[in-house]
């Protein structure tokens, strides 16, 4: 699929092992950083996704009995394929999704180390045994793939929030069907082309398009074993109450508001280098990004200050060129949701030290940072994600405030404290009520061999994305206990 400014590609269907490109129902993906149209993506029918969960369901049944050891095998070739393309996954990455280059390579690399930890699926999926459990008795645990697997994900990782998912899916014995946000469907297409191209037998990975009645049909369709789903807290907790109720097994991580802790002792240059990448890099869209800025007693001027300076060098522009530091937000639409908070912070007394309206320019879907002191808890601002290029300031006097300010937040992605002090660092590590904490960190995202451990009403259900939480999602355990007579 060559993708370039003058091309309209087309992101198809892959099912049973073929790819389909059906000339209806199509939507268009747009480039944020021109307006222009790139691609058009067909939406499946609830014919499309009932004929492709049983294909995967008929594949899975002979997958299931293929050795481990054989099931890692078309991921190693996937892994060669994706370094091969990496480049290439970057540039498409960014262009339908508005990364800058940089974050789009980072993205593709995060997305090869799953696959690089996936493969170490017959250690990973080991059970446990004990002899003589009682006399003469032996018992042992084994774990088994479920079946057909779904993933729906958001548009702000198209390469690597899908592959938190399909390559531990699959090597665990499963078949895997995507349902990829419509936003950003040439990224996750292209590297379903790779691995279907890495030699997976047809009907292990299925990639569907479209948006809520074929998630509907997905989590509805009985033999659809568990769901994974990556995305804003009300769909999470739509999909994690529907899947629940259709007896399914389900992971829901939902959206975030993230604190930064500068203490009066942090490192000053070197936190607000950190902050600036965690508020502003990816424009602000990532579940992990810092939105609230909790500086404690005299670290609020200078750490202000610090930031106020990197955000007037930041330049916004196009994000293939590699010069610039932030890119356009994904959507018009999303754009003015997030203008909308600006104008309600302003409204509601908060005070703009920057205002990111004043690099909104061109057709495309361009936003400077903005950075709102005097922020209070109470104002929506502080307490609603935005998903944007908006740091608000919250001063508070002690760490002891600050901890209760984040505890008092209903969401629990991810929180930072810049400290040069141990002491300060492990009371905050200990008490704060938050699943990833990042100590003088810019975004503290675990690696694919750690689970990433949202909480509250960032993540819903029991076992979380990657890492050995990943292998116990998708497989079931069994006890089998002998005797020989
Ligand atoms: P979204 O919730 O709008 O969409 C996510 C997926 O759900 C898409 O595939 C979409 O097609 C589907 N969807 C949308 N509306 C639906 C509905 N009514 N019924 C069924 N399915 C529906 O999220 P988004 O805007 O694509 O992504 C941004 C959000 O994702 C943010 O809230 C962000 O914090 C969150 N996010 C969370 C994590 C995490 O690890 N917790 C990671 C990345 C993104």
């Amino acid at each position: 699929m060559a993708l370039t400014e003058t091309t309209i590609a087309s992101a198809g269907f892959l099912i049973d092992g073929k790819w389909e490109s059906p000339n209806r129902d199509l939507h268009n993906v747009v480039n944020p950083a021109s307006g222009e149209v790139i691609a058009q993506v067909p939406y499946a029918t609830l014919q499309d996704v009932d004929r492709a969960v049983k294909a995967a369901h008929n594949a899975f049944l002979e997958w299931r009995d293929v050795p481990v050891v054989d099931r890692v095998q078309p991921l190693y070739k996937f892994k060669d394929l994706l370094e091969k393309h990496s480049a290439e996954l970057a540039t498409t990455l960014s262009r339908e999704n508005g990364k800058t280059i940089d974050d789009a390579k980072a993205e593709v690399r995060r997305a090869i180390q799953m696959v690089e930890v996936a493969v170490g699926m017959p250690s990973l999926m080991m059970g446990e045994s004990l002899e003589n459990v009682a006399k003469g008795i032996d018992s042992h645990s084994i774990r088994q793939p479920l079946g057909v697997c779904v993933g729906i994900t958001p548009f702000n990782f198209p390469c690597m929030v899908p592959m938190w998912m399909y390559p531990f899916a699959i090597a665990a014995g499963n078949a895997f069907i995507l349902k990829p946000s419509e936003k950003v469907p040439l990224t996750p297409t292209r590297a379903c082309e790779l691995l279907s191209d890495a030699g997976l037998e047809p009907g292990i990975i299925t990639l569907l398009h479209g948006g809520r009645e074929v998630v509907d049909a997905l989590l509805k369709h009985p033999l659809v074993r568990a769901v994974s789903f990556v995305g804003s807290t009300p769909i999470a907790k739509y999909i994690y109450a529907t899947s629940a109720a259709e007896g399914k097994r389900v992971q829901a991580l939902g959206g975030a508001k993230n604190h930064m802790v500068v203490m009066p002792d942090a490192n000053i240059e070197k936190s607000a280098e950190a902050i600036m990448s965690s508020a502003f890099g990816a424009a602000g869209e990532r579940c992990l990004a810092g939105s609230v800025l909790v500086p404690v007693g005299k670290a609020a001027e200078p750490i202000l200050a610090a930031l106020l300076e990197r955000c007037k060098k930041l330049k916004v522009g196009d994000p293939v060129d590699a010069s610039s530091g932030m890119g356009p937000v994904v959507t018009k639409e999303h754009r003015e949701k997030i203008v909308g908070y600006i104008e309600k912070g302003v409204a509601e007394g908060a005070k703009p030290l920057c205002d990111g309206r004043d690099k909104m320019k061109g057709d495309g879907f361009f936003l400077g940072p903005t950075i709102f002191d005097n922020v209070k808890p109470n104002m929506t601002i502080a307490k609603e994600e935005i998903f944007g290029p908006v740091l608000s300031c919250i001063r508070v006097d002690t760490l002891d405030e600050a901890i209760n300010l984040v505890n008092n937040c209903p969401f629990g992605n991810t929180t930072t404290i810049y400290t040069s002090d141990g002491r300060s660092a492990r009371e905050y590590a200990t008490r704060i009520e938050v699943g990833m904490v990042g100590v003088n960190m810019a975004v503290a995202a675990p690696m694919a061999f750690f689970p990433f451990t949202g909480w509250k009403q960032s993540f819903f259900g029991d076992l979380h994305a990657h890492g050995k939480d990943a292998v116990h999602f998708y497989t079931e355990q069994k006890v089998i206990m002998s005797r020989w007579f």
